[in-house]
């Protein structure tokens, strides 16, 4: 059914897969960012060219609503995922899910228009602000702001490692208002490449989450005192490095402490000062 969807699909995703493309085969498109920008225009696009209205929320959120029925009190499937991506990061996380829903909700729209489906809710198709928090930490900063998890001021005023804040960054691009995105919401489903290793092994092409992980991003200061390296004797030397380096190897430890695959932990930001190479860093 709908091969010519399937081959649109397809077309497209190597298309949205182009924008900020890397040498490794995957993409650079961090939040907020003129890679970003790109492919919010394309999907604005997408939409447009099927007069589906797209709404972009105050957090920067973009919501494309496929009606397909006419019920006054019908409420809608919230579908999608994010276009944004980790530094460097891989073409199928997130973008998959929104390139899939839009073209599933193209098809659905079909099969209703076509009578072999029969409509009680509306579609809405969502691109997330944010969401892997590369640029603007913390992660998930749009679907939180728009479940009401995250509060909005603090989020806009959120800064990257240049000093600009995300409502500055949105605003660069175009993408942030003074609206909400839509309220109605009955259910929201999400496509997702697998970021783990079960599927492959169990020999499966598809699985339903049934749970996530819960995570904690911890900021951890080690303390030394700077000193030069050549002139400090080693028992006068109080080394901030090497006390952190002893602290990311406990949390290496600490996951051999609990069953397999319990407990997954990584250090995965250091910054050192004064970061020279003649200098014990403080
Ligand atoms: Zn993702």
């Amino acid at each position: 059914m709908y091969d010519d969807i399937t081959e649109l699909f397809l077309t497209n995703f190597h298309k949205v897969a182009r924008i900020g493309a890397t040498a490794a085969g995957g993409v650079h498109r961090q939040a907020a960012t003129v890679e970003d920008q790109q492919t919010r225009d394309w999907f604005a696009n997408f939409a447009a060219e099927r007069k589906w209205p797209v709404q972009v929320d105050q957090i920067g959120n973009m919501f494309a609503t496929v009606q397909l029925t006419d019920a006054p009190d019908a409420r809608s499937i919230l579908v999608g995922s994010h276009l944004d991506s980790q530094p460097f990061g891989g073409r199928f996380d997130g973008a998959y899910g929104v390139v899939a829903a839009l073209h599933a909700a193209q098809a659905v729209q079909r099969a209703v228009a076509e009578d072999n489906l029969i409509a009680t809710h509306n579609l809405v198709v969502v691109n997330w602000f944010n969401e892997e928090g590369g640029r603007f930490a913390p992660s998930l900063m749009g679907s939180a702001v728009y479940a009401g998890n995250m509060d909005l001021g603090t989020m806009l005023a959120v800064q990257d490692s240049d000093g600009t804040t995300v409502a500055h960054a949105l605003d660069a691009i175009g993408y942030r208002s003074k609206h909400d995105g839509p309220k109605d919401i009955a259910g929201y489903a999400e496509i997702h490449i697998e970021q783990g290793r079960i599927l492959e092994r169990e020999g499966l092409q598809f699985g339903v989450v049934e749970s996530s992980w819960y995570t904690q991003k911890l900021a951890i200061e080690v303390l030394g005192e700077q000193s030069h390296t050549g002139a400090t004797a080693m028992a006068d030397r109080r080394d901030a490095l090497v006390g952190a380096s002893h602290v990311v190897l406990e949390f290496q430890q600490i996951c051999e402490q609990f069953a397999d695959e319990a407990l997954v932990s990584s250090v995965g930001q250091v910054s050192v000062e004064p970061n020279s190479p003649i200098v014990v860093n403080s």
